[in-house]
């Protein structure tokens, strides 16, 4: 283990320079969230619980407002209510989008739950109630601007969806540079279609969000990075306040909205993992980073490759084979807080073609932004990792692995 120890200490001696760019991420972050505690005068009371209706939910209310501000927002909606990522990219995408009307992915295939969302059948889904959509695919790593403007031109495109995390998949995730540049192009060619950006994994991993750049509207989860490790549940969307209200009719009913909700645990640990959760995501970065750095020193592929900026949280590890794949993940669970005893096997998880490995010990449930690794048994054997509190965990299961793994020779 001593040489292992050494080895990665080589490793972070060359990515000082990377981690110097992370940190100073975080702290352009950070600075714009500590601004809008201040101006809101956040204080003791916001933190409490509430019941019932919720009406006059100080709590609530403020830190709606909060997240609007750092967002660069008109509205937020920032809820307990919202019990994931999906929910709070479905509530969006029906509370705005009517029969007849046409959804339009930008970034080819939408991420694997929204699927049935969009497109399932006699579930309710947004096709169900006479929705269309549509796609056209990335192009090396970046949008196809050609195949973009032909349909946006020739056709009525009521909302384009991006995804801006790679999610599951071998591609690049969007940057923000690309996202400003197609957010103009779209508003150019068509200034009624809105821009939507499925923003999950993406918070605070860039010092400028999508509703910076030209974005209508994001939605994300809580117990991702907004929640900054500490959020027990809740989801988010925000953007133009007439879309908000339109998302709200959906999320409670509509006309009252945004006026009700309660939670009687209270808000604090929204409030305080909002405000580590550049912190947060600098430490996920940084343990992504060293892992994509060493394993590659080590011979395997991986995507970021060493040294380069990471655009959301996920660092992708590619394995010889099965049963190499199997045991990382193992031993990542191996080296979580929690249920560190239980060995994960593949399983065929509904919803997917092939088996499903997933290491998981977390605080939260199935918390994403807490060192995690899910993967897909099937060639090229791809672990996607994310995630970490710390810097520290992720060192330390990165070393269990290169150990358990024997990839040291
Ligand atoms: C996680 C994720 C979702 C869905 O969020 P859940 O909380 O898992 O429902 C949607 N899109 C992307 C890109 C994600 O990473």
């Amino acid at each position: 283990m001593s040489n292992i120890n050494d080895f990665l200490s080589e490793c972070e001696d060359s990515l000082a320079k990377s981690f110097k760019l992370v940190d100073e991420t975080a702290f352009a972050n950070f600075k714009r969230i500590h601004a809008a505690f201040q101006n809101n005068r956040v204080a003791l009371r916001h933190f409490a619980g509430t019941t019932g209706y919720g009406y006059d939910d100080v709590g609530r209310e403020t830190l709606c407002k909060i997240f609007a501000e750092i967002f660069g927002c008109e509205k937020a909606i920032f809820s307990p209510n919202i019990v994931s990522g999906t929910h709070a990219i479905s509530i969006a995408l029906f509370g705005i989008l009517r029969p007849g009307d046409t959804l339009l992915s930008i970034s080819g295939d939408i991420y694997d739950t929204l699927q049935s969302v969009v497109c399932g059948e006699n579930i309710g889904s947004l096709k169900d109630f006479g929705v269309n959509f549509e796609q056209i695919e990335l192009r090396e790593n970046n949008f196809d601007v050609q195949a973009i403007e032909n349909t946006l031109k020739s056709k009525n495109i009521k909302m384009v969806i991006i995804q801006r995390s790679r999610g599951y998949c071998s591609r690049a995730p969007l940057t923000i540079a690309q996202i400003s540049e197609i957010c103009a192009k779209i508003k150019s060619l068509s200034p009624g279609t809105i821009v939507f950006v499925d923003n999950c994994y993406g918070e605070f991993v860039d010092t400028k969000e999508p509703t910076h750049v030209g974005a209508d509207l994001i939605a994300g989860s809580l117990i991702k990075n907004p929640g900054g490790g500490l959020a027990p549940t809740g989801g988010y969307i925000a953007g133009k306040e007439y879309l908000i209200n339109l998302a709200a009719g959906r999320l409670t009913a509509p006309s009252i909205g945004t006026e009700v909700g309660s939670y009687q645990s209270g808000y604090q640990y929204f409030y305080q993992g909002l405000y580590q959760a550049p912190h947060t995501v600098a430490q996920a970065i940084k343990g992504g980073m060293l892992f994509s750095y060493a394993l590659s020193e080590l011979g395997l592929n991986t995507l970021p490759k060493a040294n380069e900026p990471f655009h959301d949280i996920i660092c992708s590890v590619v394995f010889k084979n099965a049963e190499q794949l199997i045991e990382f993940c193992q031993t990542i669970q191996y080296a979580s807080p929690v249920d560190s005893y239980a060995t994960p096997m593949p399983w065929d998880m509904p919803g997917y073609n092939e088996q499903v490995i997933m290491a998981a010990g977390c605080f939260v449930q199935g918390a994403s932004i807490e060192l995690s690794c899910d993967s897909p048994i099937k060639a090229p054997y791809t672990a996607y990792l994310q995630g970490g509190l710390s810097y520290e965990h992720a060192k330390l299961a990165l070393a269990f692995c290169i150990e358990k793994l024997n990839l040291l020779k």
